[in-house]
């Protein structure tokens, strides 16, 4: 491969330094000079002659070049993508949202006109939109429907070094119809993969050797700094942290902490301001950004602290790579991160908490070092640095491909000969194939499989195709109003809200909903009384039900029902009759079914998968302390244990015809 470097012109960009004073008047034209800042704008001309020439190219730049925000602009402004738009994926809704928002405001246009994204249940793009920021997942249901996405002439692969299940096959996708276009005399695609760090080589073999482009940035260097010994709690870890540098760094100095999720990152931030109340130094200003924040409460994040405060910023991976904040001296990394996961699920991202790998790390402590010399602390030892694994594994090799393949063959795809750079485990590829069978979604597994009519159907839901099965079966058990319900509360993280100083009083509470059939229909009932309520968000706190989790449910509701308009579904309610909606759930679930074991427990486990792995009821479920010999759960939770997950007592002969064996 051609390995071109570009150095901004002698090297001598001004990048902006840390002064508040500046940001606080932060106006449109303090925006446009911001960008010219960038090392992208720089070389922006050196950039437009490589993307012009190469019809597929790999940019290498440091987190915060300006790679995200700019390439597209450039592109737009040279009118290279002709008819079609730019399409700019990314591995996080969050990130495409917001850089969407940075993206409109520098082209001083409202998002939605000319630059737009769009994310799952989310769609704020018009036919004048030309850069659409989109997750790769968004483009992915895109290419189902048109595999040439001919609506576009450039594609942008952003954040490649992640190696999410989307953005792994999109490679594929892309490199088939790039070629097509060019066999069918269509306008050809342009292809960029864009990322601060990855193994430029197994791309660039896998993209026939394309050229790869590293834009040289400025760095300053970074100092570590490991823990002596190992923390039991790194949250805790992380706020005794934050006060022990809050008394001796200089005020200006803003800290960026790296935690896991927004549950965690709130109680930090309950947990700090308790102990600044009688702290001694300067104000604080806490800045949390996690995903699902609030776009508004995002862009805070960029805003300057009230001269003499300090900035701290709460945040998930997200600050790792996909969103640069300017300013930032010191990063706090707890060396955790929350990894998806596919126990179950309708397909939306499950997450657990784990290390992160050594790649990560570097990020992270990169962080510190954009304006000026920085410094990482470590709240993990070096030994513990040492033994993680250099690079994250790429989705595709470890997780459930149901979804994926099913995608796959509804593009017309054959799943055991699709060019993908690391392929799954073969034994992954047959199960799955088992299941969409058994699913009634696909034919001729062992030939070439082909999608049923109602595999089609179940293809065009943006869900895990166990839960598109349900609401396709619903109508027969009369209860698709109740599976729409409860299918996207289950897409939706967690509705119950329960903080640790209420614990008690919220379990109260939550009672009143609960059902003797079990957690599906006691989440039912939540879903059913938040759409009565009048006041929401104050029925949500008295409650302890977190408004905004039931507030996505209900969109992802509207966008489920209109798929099933579309197929001519009869909406109808099996009012109590709450049983058919345990029936109707075991059409698409009948693989996640336990046994109540007879005799002794196994070290605890008292019931047992239909996979075969022991397992307990989750200590939340409805279902306890009263066990039934059988249910059905959503999900499978390894953690030290397994945990059935939302489960419901079924009956062994409610089993689908065939499905009954165990
Ligand atoms: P890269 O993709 O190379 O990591 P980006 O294009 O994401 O870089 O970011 C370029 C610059 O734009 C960063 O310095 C960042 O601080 C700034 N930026 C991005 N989004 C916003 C925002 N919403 N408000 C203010 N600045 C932003
Ligand atoms: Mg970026």
């Amino acid at each position: 491969a051609t390995h071109i470097k570009i150095s901004p012109n002698n090297g001598d960009i001004n990048v902006k330094k840390s002064d508040h004073e500046a940001e606080k008047t932060a106006i449109s034209e303090d925006i446009q000079e911001a960008r010219k800042k960038l090392p992208v704008y720089a070389v922006r001309n050196r950039i437009l002659e490589e993307i012009r020439k190469n019809d597929t190219m790999i940019l290498i730049g440091e987190t915060g070049s300006g790679k995200t925000t700019q390439i597209p602009q450039i592109i737009h402004g040279a009118r290279l993508e002709g008819a079609g738009a730019i399409a700019i994926t990314q591995p996080r809704r969050v990130a495409a949202i917001t850089i969407a928002l940075r993206v409109a405001a520098e082209s001083k246009t409202e998002v939605g006109s000319i630059v737009g994204y769009t994310v799952r249940f989310e769609d704020v793009t018009s036919p004048r939109t030309k850069i659409k920021y989109m997750t790769d997942g968004m483009l992915l249901r895109e290419a189902i429907i048109d595999p040439l996405l001919k609506a576009y002439s450039v594609v942008v692969l952003d954040e490649a070094h992640e190696r999410t299940v989307s953005t792994d096959v999109l490679f594929g996708i892309i490199k088939i119809a790039q070629k097509e276009r060019t066999e069918k005399k269509l306008t050809p695609l342009k292809v960029i993969i864009m990322s601060a760090t990855m193994d430029v080589d197994t791309f660039s073999k896998y993209f026939n050797n394309c050229p790869v482009i590293y834009l040289e940035g400025r760095t300053y260097p970074v100092t570590i700094f490991h823990s002596k010994t190992p923390h039991e709690d790194y949250a805790y870890a992380a706020v005794c942290t934050i006060f022990q540098l809050h008394s001796t760094m200089p005020f200006n100095h803003d800290f960026l902490v790296f935690l896991t999720g927004q549950e965690e990152i709130e109680s930090v931030i309950y947990n700090i301001k308790q102990i600044a109340k009688s702290a001694a130094g300067p104000p604080l200003k806490l800045c949390p950004l996690y995903a699902g924040l609030p776009a508004g409460k995002q862009l805070q994040v960029w805003r300057a602290a009230p001269a003499g405060a300090r900035k701290v910023v709460l945040a998930t991976n997200i600050a790792e790579a996909s969103v640069t904040i300017p300013g930032i001296k010191c990063v706090i990394d707890t060396g955790m991160v929350k990894e998806r996961t596919w126990c179950g699920g309708t397909g939306a991202e499950r997450l657990r908490v784990c290390r992160c790998a050594q790649a990560a790390a570097w990020q992270r402590a990169g962080r510190a070092g954009r304006d000026a010399p920085g410094r990482a602390y470590r709240l993990y030892t070096a030994r513990d640095f040492q033994g993680r694994a250099a690079h994250n594994a790429p989705e595709i090799v470890r997780c459930p491909l149901a979804p994926t393949i099913l995608s796959l063959i509804a593009m017309g795809v054959e799943p055991n000969t699709f060019p993908l750079i690391n392929a799954p485990p073969a034994d992954s590829v047959r199960t799955s194939l088992n299941l969409l069978r058994e699913l009634g979604a696909v034919e001729n597994v062992d030939t070439t499989p082909t999608l049923t009519v109602l595999g089609k159907k179940m293809a065009a839901f943006p869900i895990d195709p166990k839960y598109s099965k349900i609401l396709l079966s619903a109508p027969e058990y009369d209860c698709l109003d109740e599976a729409l319900s409860l299918v996207a509360i289950l897409s939706s993280e967690n509705v119950f809200h329960a903080p640790m100083h209420k614990r008690e009083e919220a379990l109260k509470v939550k009672q009143k909903f609960t059902s003797p059939l079990g957690d599906h229909i006691t989440l039912l009932n939540v879903f059913k009384a938040f759409c009565k309520a009048t006041l929401k968000k104050q029925w949500c706190k008295e409650n302890y039900l977190n408004h905004k989790n039931l507030t996505y449910a209900c969109e992802v509701r509207q966008q489920l029902l209109k798929i099933c308009q579309r197929f001519n579904l009869n909406v109808s309610s099996c009012g109590q009759a709450h049983e058919q909606v345990l029936k109707c759930l075991l059409t698409g679930l009948f693989s996640n079914c336990a046994w109540l074991r007879e005799g002794a427990a196994v070290g605890g486990a008292r019931y047992v998968t239909a996979g075969g792995v022991p397992a307990r009821l989750h200590p939340a479920s409805a279902l306890l302390p009263a066990r039934p010999p059988a249910l059905v759960y959503s999900e499978l939770l390894h953690t030290t244990r397994a945990y059935l997950v939302t489960a419901s007592a079924v009956q062994a002969n409610w089993l689908p015809g065939g499905k009954r064996a165990r």
